[in-house]
């Protein structure tokens, strides 16, 4: 008995020293956060031009994010290109606040920028010598604060229609001809059937109606789609102003998304995607977000949750 109650006490006597040796390696209760990311350039086309923004990723976080810090896996370059993290954006230096800068040819992995606060702007310029890059890849960031996804009003431009009960669409004859038909069908459904939200559509054959959209197929643009909003002056609302929305077109570049190897399902979500700027959701930026209204080429078809319960609130 008293050999039993003494192995008894010892092993709680090692649990005791197991607890307490494995505290002394928690970290504090406010260390940074690491989550795991995928931002990165793949399908950057050749030759790129400097000058054109669409290439360049914006990084925005929850304004609870306090800090945060970017982690490269790999950088592969070739000589004269070059990669950068940015405070601003500046169309003609394009690396306007420098914050981290790598213009070594090759290939190097693991590094993380300096800590950040803010917007950043991460830039890839490849020269016009003919090789491929191979890019950036970030897979981590690390942050102090808390980070949440941009919900309710936070997720919406400050202006939009005054209604979306039943907009009017018309799609020029370019649609069908460059075949994103189904696409637009697809992706307008998918906001007629959300539950809860006042929000329907008619297809118009006037080219005044609410929305008009087209397509192009001219490479030489920097964007895969997007919408504008006009007032009823027929002036461009730009994304702060507080007007409300007379009608909006939506424009689909065949010629950047074939440029940039969009397969059926990539074409379907930036569709779905510029069809979720038209009730007025503006871009959802934090890197940890799960939402069809982040920028750049899409894997996901479909609103999200989360892009469905921003509509549910707002519509
Ligand atoms: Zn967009």
């Amino acid at each position: 008995m008293m050999v039993v109650s003494r192995r008894k006490y010892l092993f709680s006597l090692l649990v005791v020293l197991l607890m307490f040796s494995q505290s002394i390696y928690l970290p504090a209760a406010n260390a940074a956060t690491v989550q795991e990311v995928d931002f990165r350039s793949d399908n950057y086309p050749n030759n790129y031009i400097e000058g054109s923004k669409a290439y360049d990723r914006v990084v925005k976080v929850s304004p609870t994010v306090t800090s945060y810090r970017l982690h490269f896996a790999r950088i592969g370059l070739a000589n004269g290109d070059r990669v950068s993290v940015s405070s601003s954006y500046n169309s003609t230096t394009q690396e306007a606040g420098t914050i981290y800068y790598y213009s070594n040819g090759g290939y190097t992995t693991d590094v993380w920028t300096p800590w950040i606060t803010g917007p950043a702007y991460v830039n890839l310029i490849t020269n016009k010598d003919g090789l491929t890059s191979t890019g950036y890849v970030i897979d981590q960031i690390e942050y102090n604060g808390t980070s949440s996804p941009n919900i309710n009003s936070a997720a919406f431009f400050p202006n939009s229609f005054s209604s979306v009960s039943n907009i009017s669409v018309y799609q020029a004859p370019t649609v069908s001809t460059y075949g994103y038909s189904s696409y637009v069908t697809n992706a307008l459904n998918q906001l007629d059937n959300i539950s809860n939200a006042n929000i329907g559509y008619t297809n118009s054959t006037s080219t005044t109606a609410q929305v008009r959209i087209s397509a192009n197929n001219n490479s030489a643009l920097d964007y895969f789609a997007l919408v504008q909003p006009y007032d009823s002056s027929g002036k461009a609302i730009n994304e702060t102003d507080s007007k409300t929305w007379s009608y909006a077109t939506m424009v689909l570049n065949h010629g950047v998304m074939t440029k940039w190897g969009f397969t059926a399902s990539n074409k379907q979500g930036t569709v779905t995607h510029e069809v979720g700027h038209l009730v007025s959701l503006s871009h959802q930026m934090n890197l940890d977000a799960n939402s069809i209204m982040k920028t750049g080429k899409k894997n996901n078809t479909t609103f999200t949750s989360l892009d469905i319960s921003n509509i549910q609130y707002r519509w």
